[in-house]
């Protein structure tokens, strides 16, 4: 159905805001072959709000059978789906993008639900994004070329892109709509079918995704699965029709999915950790860079990004008025109800993550040397008493080589460390094992180009901070991960196969 015809039918549309009642009718689902269905053995786990600890939903416990099944849906429709034009494959993932748009508010609401993020600064600008990369890719089906290549006169060179058949995409629950939405796109626009396995924290508002693209996408293309690692994702990485993974979460994860592809040889995209340094020169714009500090430190996500600054070099001199002005910044964000306007921070995701965080912040507080500066201030209503809420730490006098500085906290806990010289901090800042992100602030263009160029990061920004957008390539370096995201290129090089094609005209 066209959205122009569902748009005219206001209850097709069917746009729910009511989030708990929402989550109940996705209840126990997986969405295989454009049907909501019940997992295989019937098997459910509980979905519960981080905010409340309340269950609101239960969620289809998907395993090999279910992965088998829904990856035989896809093969079926991949088919038809890859004779279709690559424009009017587009012009059906923009559709969807619209639709997602007039659900965009539906979504936000949803995600806040099952993740705890704050609704304002969090899950609308995801939702946000979620529908600007259905917008996006949707638009480059004709860029789907190969090329001529000039060989012999009497021979006809070129190469084909084509694609790669099913798409096995894993992805994590920090912003599982955003993450989706850069697998699943540019695989739909270069004729692949998919399957994704959310993350068992957060599968409802990715499932409605798939629900609502299956109005407008033939059943099969877009399949959307819950369970966990082992039973559900494991099977998926590791089926012998699915010709590519895309995978999004934790290193030591990333490296048995990436075994599991290479089994077979099937192709794989690894978007893993970070622990992102963020250097604020002695010449720096101080106001801009606590704001971008603030910013890049996912403070309203609760730190819990990959590309989180989580180690923040100061220079020496402009050390303790930076801290005293993130620290008046970060005092400023009200703590509270995900659901309610006014909040900048809801909670952490899970009682694991709970536990892990403030794990690491125990250890920071025992290190010798070591201060924690919390910020803002845990919500007090009664109401919010179970809910997952850190207050935000800004650790002061840890070293490099600590363990908060090496690990990745996935927390709303940074590392302020002082530096004397340049030569210094870019050797700190390239001392980790990871390579995702990294960020300057300089007045100085001779130095911001040289951190450019040698910073060992695959998405390095100087005087400011953004959010990971469609269109700008995105991908880590060393531990981080292989591979980018995110853009045409992309788009051909991970969801496509070349093929070259010899044609002799004699
Ligand atoms: P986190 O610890 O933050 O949840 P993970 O890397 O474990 O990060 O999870 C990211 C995604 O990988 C989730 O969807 C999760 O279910 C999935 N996953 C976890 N273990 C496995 C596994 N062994 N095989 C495939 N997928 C897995």
């Amino acid at each position: 159905m066209s959205l122009a015809a569902s748009a005219q039918s206001p209850q097709r549309l069917n746009v729910n805001l009511d989030a708990a009642a929402l989550a109940q009718s996705l209840s126990g689902k997986n969405y295989v072959n454009g049907q909501l269905v019940g997992s295989v053995s019937g098997k459910t786990f509980d979905v519960v709000s981080p905010a409340t600890r309340q269950v609101v939903a239960k969620a289809a416990f998907g395993e090999a059978a279910d992965v088998d099944a829904a990856v035989k849906a896809a093969k079926a429709a991949q088919k038809e789906w890859a004779k279709l034009t690559p424009r009017e494959r587009g012009r059906m993932v923009s559709e969807c993008g619209r639709l997602l748009e007039l659900h965009a508010e539906e979504l936000a609401r949803l995600v806040c639900l099952e993740t705890g993020k704050a609704l304002r600064t969090e899950c609308r600008p995801e939702s946000k994004v979620l529908t600007d990369a259905f917008e996006m890719f949707g638009g480059l089906g004709s860029e789907i070329k190969g090329e001529t290549v000039p060989h012999k006169s009497d021979m006809l060179v070129m190469t084909i892109r084509e694609p790669v058949g099913i798409v096995g995409a894993i992805i994590p629950w920090n912003v599982p709509m955003m993450l989706l939405s850069l697998k699943v796109c540019p695989a739909l626009v270069a004729g692949n079918a998919v399957v994704v396995k959310s993350a068992e924290e957060a599968p409802l508002a990715v499932l409605r995704i798939a629900q609502l693209c299956g109005q407008i996408l033939p059943p099969g293309v877009f399949n959307m699965l819950s369970g966990m690692g082992p039973e559900c994702g494991a099977p998926l990485a590791q089926h012998k029709d699915v010709g590519k993974v895309s995978f999004t979460g934790s290193v030591e994860t990333g490296k048995i999915v990436y075994k599991y592809a290479a089994e077979r040889m099937a192709t794989a995209t690894m978007e893993l950790g970070g622990k992102s340094p963020m250097i604020i020169m002695q010449d720096a714009d101080l106001d801009r860079a606590v704001d971008g500090a603030a910013n890049g430190m996912r403070f309203t996500r609760c730190g819990q990004s990959c590309t989180a600054a989580s180690r923040m070099f100061v220079h020496e001199s402009i050390h303790d008025a930076f801290v005293e002005k993130l620290k008046a910044k970060v005092d400023a964000m009200k703590m509270g109800d995900p659901f309610d306007e006014a909040t900048d921070i809801g909670t952490v995701i899970s009682p694991g993550q709970f536990e892990k965080v403030k794990n690491y912040i125990a250890i920071g507080e025992k290190t010798a040397g070591a201060k924690a500066v919390r910020c803002s201030t845990l919500p007090s209503d009664a109401k919010l008493k179970d809910g997952f809420y850190i207050q935000p730490v800004l650790f002061v006098g840890l070293d490099n080589n600590s363990k908060l500085a090496r690990e990745e906290i996935f927390g709303p806990v940074t590392c302020i460390i002082k530096f004397k010289t340049y030569a210094d901090v870019l050797a700190a800042a390239n001392d980790s094992e990871y390579g995702l992100a990294a960020t300057i602030w300089t007045k100085d263009l001779k130095t911001a180009m040289d951190a450019a160029h040698k910073l060992e990061a695959g998405f390095v920004q100087v005087n400011q901070n953004v959010v990971v957008q469609p269109g700008l390539s995105y991908g880590g370096f060393k531990q981080s991960g292989i591979g980018k995201e995110a853009t045409l290129e992309a788009m051909l090089e991970h969801f496509t196969k070349k093929k070259t094609v010899l044609i002799n005209l004699n």
